[in-house]
């Protein structure tokens, strides 16, 4: 970590999301860590190429890892921070993971076993006891909770348990939760993986991965990894995301305040058959009393919600996620996602409820 690191005590997230990764607070210093843009530098320091080190990475490094209570790795995507932590496991190791975890992490792993390179076991993440007996002979550990798009959620320190009795890491890609909701680390968790691009960064604008973690060895191995893969992000990328992450408790808490709210009003709306939401959070899911169809209507029927992939933007945004090939097929073919954005609850309503209305008459 750099020397810009707050010392002292321990502070809170929104107040760390504020302050850590700043330059010193010393005469002439800008506040926000300026975008270096370089690919090599004057030799006899400690960066010296473009590939192994940016200031402006360190920067929201700093930041993040601080907010996770570990350090932190950037990295190109979410998907270039997964595949290089999935690459931590020896030749034919066993991976555990969701039935319902992120479709990117789920095709990886199909394809690593496909070239024989690991085995992997997909699990029901609510069934604490099978992902348990799960743990037995596994290398990996990998968890998402919430999942994505199902919203279940896992027993993190449970588990965690078991899968160290067992002799295995335990990864959470905590994308969805955010640190302001979720600390896995604090629970004995490996490693955290994230996908930058949806909450931490937070505008839609931004591609980026991170990975933090207590385990000095772990932290070592994967900015190894990464120096030689590659999968480094674009100084600005950085910049972009540190610039979004000090804002990223706000947007989370305005973001499950409009989604707790939607939840309970859709639950009484005669188009939805089931709305799925786990108490916390931004993601919302429901499923269509009419199935895909009626899935398929509702998401260009309004004018404020816009139909897109991604999620944990400022912009509310919604999809049916069965349209994906790649989506698992126990997920329901009526199900969408609504990632609630941090916009007016009740204009998020209106057209919301607008379109389902129109679904039923
Ligand atoms: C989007 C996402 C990823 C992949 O991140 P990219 O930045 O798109 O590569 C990984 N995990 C979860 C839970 C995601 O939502």
């Amino acid at each position: 970590m750099s020397d810009a690191v707050p010392t002292g005590p321990a502070r809170r997230a929104a107040t760390v999301a504020v302050h850590a990764g700043r330059p010193p607070h010393t005469s002439d210093q800008p506040f926000s860590t300026p975008v270096t843009f370089a690919s090599t530098y004057v030799a006899g320091g400690e960066l010296e190429y473009g590939r192994y080190a940016n200031p402006t990475w360190t920067a929201f490094e700093d930041a993040l890892g601080a907010l996770e209570g570990g350090r932190c790795l950037s990295f190109a995507s979410g998907m270039a921070a997964v595949t290089t932590v999935l690459d931590l496991v020896g030749l034919g190791a066993k991976v555990v993971a969701p039935r319902h975890g992120y479709t990117g992490t789920v095709m990886a792993l199909g394809d690593l076993e496909s070239r024989g390179r690991l085995t992997a076991e997909l699990v029901d993440v609510t069934d604490t006891a099978a992902v348990v007996a799960a743990c037995d002979g596994a290398a990996l550990v990998w968890l998402e909770s919430p999942t994505n798009p199902a919203l279940e959620v896992a027993d993190v320190a449970t588990i965690t348990a078991a899968a160290h009795e067992a002799g295995a890491y335990v990864v959470v890609d905590n994308t969805f939760a955010t640190p302001v909701l979720q600390r896995p680390l604090e629970d004995g968790v490996d490693l955290v993986v994230h996908s930058v691009t949806k909450y931490v960064a937070g505008h839609s604008d931004v591609l980026m991965g991170a990975v933090c973690t207590r385990d000095e060895e772990l932290h070592r191995v994967l900015k190894g990894r990464r120096d030689l893969v590659g999968a480094v992000p674009a100084p600005m990328e950085a910049f972009l995301a540190l610039r979004g992450l000090r804002t990223l408790h706000l947007r989370v808490e305005r973001a499950q305040a409009n989604a707790a709210e939607l939840a309970r009003r859709l639950a009484d709306h005669p188009a939805v058959a089931e709305v799925r939401y786990p108490g916390f959070g931004g993601i919302v899911s429901i499923v269509a009393e009419g199935g895909a169809i009626a899935a398929d209507l509702l998401v260009h029927k309004t004018s404020l919600w816009v139909h897109a992939t991604s999620l944990g933007g400022v912009e509310s945004t919604f999809e049916r996620r069965r349209r994906w090939r790649a989506e698992a097929p126990t997920i329901p073919e009526g199900l969408v996602r609504l990632s609630v954005g941090i916009e007016d609850v009740e204009d998020l309503w209106e057209d919301l409820r607008g379109a389902l209305d129109d679904l039923v008459t």
